[in-house]
C-alpha cells in the first residue's frame, strides 16, 4: 500500500511556518521582509506565476515589490533597475521572471542580483556554494522535494537515489541536494543507456524530464519512493506528471501526484529563501 505524499498539505503547514517567520521578523526589526519581482513583457505563463508568487507574499505577509516592463526594454535600463534593487535595503530578495525576451542576457542580469537576494538559487555562487555543502539559498523546487522527503520523516541516508533529468534549476540541484543528504546519486538524462535498469535499482526516482507518463509500472521496483517533479499536458489536455501516475503508485512507498505534489512546494520554498535572505542581511 502506498503513501500519497500530499504537497498541498505540506505547502499550507509551512506556509503557517513562514507566516509566523514573518511577523516575528517585523516584531524583532521593525521593518518589513520585502521581495522585488520583475517581469519582462508579457509571456502568458509567467504573468500567472508572478501573479501567484504576489498573492502567496501578501498571504504571509511579505511585502512585494513588484516591475513590469515593456518587452523592448534594453539591457541597460534591466540592469539599471537591478542594480537599484541590490543598493535597497528594503529588498531582501530579487526575482526576475525567466525566460527573458531574447535580446536580453539572462546570464548578466542574474549576475547582478547579489547573491544573498538570489532567492531563486541560480545564481553561480549559490549553486557553487550548494555544491560546497556550505549555507546558501537553494533553487525553490529540488529544496521543495527535500522539505517533503523530510517531513514525511524519510531518510534519505545511504539510499540508492535516481535523479532523471539535469537541468540547472531543477536536476542538477536535486541530486546535489540528495548528495549532501548523503543519498548515493545517479543522475540520468537524454543520452542514459537503459534508463529503465536504473530506475529499477532505486530506492528513490525523481523524475524531471517534462514528458507527461514518460515512467512506467515497468521501470520502478518494488517499495520505491517516486517524486515526480514534472508538469505537462497529457493527450487530452489534462494536467499530468512525468509518472504514469495510476500504473505506477501501486509499486511505491510514497508517491507525489501531479497536481497537488511538488508544485505547490515550489512557490512556498521562494517564501522560505526569501525569509532566509531577510534573517541572514539582519544578523
Ligand atoms: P529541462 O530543462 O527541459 O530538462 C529536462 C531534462 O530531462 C534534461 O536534462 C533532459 O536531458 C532530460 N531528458 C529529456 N528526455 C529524456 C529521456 N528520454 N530520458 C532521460 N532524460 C531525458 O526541464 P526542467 O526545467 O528541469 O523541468 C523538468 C520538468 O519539471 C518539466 O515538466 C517542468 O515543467 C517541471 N518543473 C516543475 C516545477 C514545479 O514547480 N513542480 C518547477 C520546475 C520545473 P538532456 O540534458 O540530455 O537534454
Amino acid at each position: 500500500m502506498y503513501k500519497l505524499i500530499d504537497g498541498k498539505a505540506i505547502a499550507a503547514e509551512m506556509r503557517d511556518e513562514i507566516k509566523n517567520a514573518v511577523t516575528q521578523f517585523r516584531a524583532r526589526h521593525g521593518k518589513d521582509i520585502g521581495l522585488a519581482v520583475v517581469l519582462v513583457g508579457e509571456n502568458p505563463a509567467s504573468q500567472v506565476y508572478v501573479r501567484n508568487k504576489i498573492k502567496a507574499c501578501k498571504e504571509v505577509g511579505i511585502k512585494s515589490f513588484s516591475y513590469y516592463l515593456p518587452a523592448n526594454v534594453t539591457q541597460a535600463q534591466l540592469d539599471g533597475l537591478i542594480s537599484e534593487l541590490a543598493a535597497d535595503n528594503a529588498v531582501h530578495g530579487i526575482l526576475v521572471q525567466l525566460p527573458l525576451p531574447d535580446h536580453l542576457d539572462a546570464d548578466r542580469v542574474l549576475s547582478l542580483i547579489p547573491v544573498s537576494k538570489d532567492v531563486d538559487g541560480f545564481s553561480a555562487e549559490n549553486i557553487g556554494k550548494l555544491c560546497l555543502n556550505e549555507h546558501c539559498l537553494v533553487a525553490c523546487t529540488p529544496n521543495g522535494v527535500m522539505k517533503m522527503l523530510e517531513k514525511e520523516n524519510i531518510d534519505v541516508r545511504g539510499k540508492k537515489a535516481v535523479v532523471i533529468g539535469r537541468s540547472d534549476i531543477v536536476g542538477k540541484p536535486m541530486a546535489m541536494l540528495l548528495l549532501n543528504a548523503d543519498a548515493t546519486v545517479t543522475v540520468c538524462h537524454s543520452k542514459t543507456r537503459d534508463l529503465k535498469a536504473h530506475c529499477l535499482d532505486a530506492d528513490i526516482i525523481v523524475a524531471a524530464v517534462g514528458r507527461p507518463k514518460f515512467i512506467t509500472a515497468d521501470m520502478v521496483g518494488e517499495g520505491a519512493i517516486v517524486i515526480d517533479v514534472g508538469i505537462n499536458r497529457d493527450e487530452n489536455g489534462k494536467l499530468c506528471g512525468d509518472v504514469d501516475f495510476e500504473n505506477v503508485k501501486e509499486k511505491c512507498s510514497y508517491i507525489t501526484p501531479v497536481p497537488g505534489g511538488v508544485g505547490p512546494m515550489t512557490i512556498t520554498m521562494l517564501l522560505f529563501n526569501t525569509v532566509t535572505a531577510a534573517e541572514r542581511s539582519a544578523d
